[in-house]
């Protein structure tokens, strides 16, 4: 499923629709009814780890406003500014646009919301759309997905879009291989969201020096939310660290860099995605490491839960034995 940088991306093609009426709703889901997103103004959008929620609503008010959301911790900021990414920069800077562009279009159309408020009798609460992506789950604006390649018989076969919103200014968003289902507010925890300004490095380092593997623990969503498998594996490589290392096996000095990668490989890859680049990858899907060892291929998860293929190169990465098992 796609990780939190993707999940970010998707968010910010969406976000620019922010304010506009739903003209049209369209697609093949069967999970939601449509006639609910129909003439309805999309009214905000968030993003946690791997989550993306849309609101709507029958009146057009200041997005923003009505987030009652689990926004537990935020502003409990523990990161140094100076961490702040480019990334953060140009995802701040696309807000900004974007809110603007929002007030103008909201004075605009006062009139026609006004209407449409008295019609509507009375305010109703936001409706919250929540997406979780599948494999190849995407959001487009204004284009639709094209197959990549023919298959065995030669046809072209169109991916068909889950969901397709269209807007009073033309313009639709596509919503592909995604589950969808109404929730009464986003859950979001910015604190454990490791594209978060506001991520909390200490609660982090906790959860990654328990007993678990290494490996476990990055995928827990309750602490590294938005981190998936491909940045696991690479970020795990970039540490020297084998992925079933226990956590409570390593030093604080490594787990500080287990972490500062996770940072460093996350925002770089939603900055090329901004820019429309690909990530070249170091370990994932990988035969041998760069520096030419071959490279070890296993399932790996917690007993009982969803396990992961995982690569890591034995050389670079080699297992660490508890310290009194090492000198007798
Ligand atoms: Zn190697």
């Amino acid at each position: 499923m796609p990780e939190g940088p993707s999940v970010k991306k998707f968010y910010t093609l969406a976000f620019p629709f922010v304010g506009q009426l739903v003209t049209k709703a369209g697609g093949s889901t069967k999970k939601i009814d449509l006639k609910d997103l129909n003439q309805r103004y999309f009214q905000d959008c968030m993003v946690h780890g791997k989550n993306l929620f849309l609101a709507f609503g029958s009146d057009l008010r200041t997005p923003g406003n009505d987030r009652a959301c689990d926004d537990l911790e935020a502003g409990s900021s523990t990161q140094d500014p100076k961490l702040s990414t480019g990334s953060d920069m140009m995802l701040q800077e696309k807000e900004q646009e974007v809110s603007d562009l929002r007030k103008l279009r909201s004075q605009a159309s006062r009139k026609d919301a006004n209407a449409f408020d008295g019609q509507a009798k009375g305010k109703d609460a936001l409706k919250w759309l929540r997406f979780h992506f599948g494999m190849f789950g995407s959001v487009r604006a204004n284009e639709f997905a094209r197959a990549k390649q023919a298959n065995k018989k030669g046809d072209w076969n169109v991916p068909a879009a889950r969901l397709v919103l269209s807007f009073d200014d033309g313009g639709f968003l596509a919503f592909y291989n995604t589950r969808m289902d109404w929730v009464s507010r986003p859950f979001t925890r910015p604190t454990c969201d490791i594209l978060s300004a506001t991520f909390h490095r200490g609660q982090a380092l906790e959860a990654l020096r328990r007993s678990k593997p290494v490996c476990f623990t990055l995928l827990d969503q309750r602490y590294f939310s938005g981190l998936g498998n491909i940045i696991k594996n690479e970020i795990l490589f970039f540490a020297g660290v084998h992925p079933l290392t226990p956590g409570s096996f390593l030093d604080h000095k490594t787990l500080e860099s287990i972490l500062d990668h996770a940072l460093r490989f996350t925002s770089e890859w939603l900055h090329n995605k901004l820019q429309g680049k690909g990530m070249h990858h170091q370990i994932y899907l990988k035969e041998t490491c760069p520096l030419g060892h071959q490279v070890m291929k296993d399932t790996l998860g917690p007993p009982g839960a969803l396990k992961r293929l995982t690569w890591w190169c034995p050389e670079c990465q080699p297992e660490i034995l508890p310290k009194h098992t090492v000198h007798p």
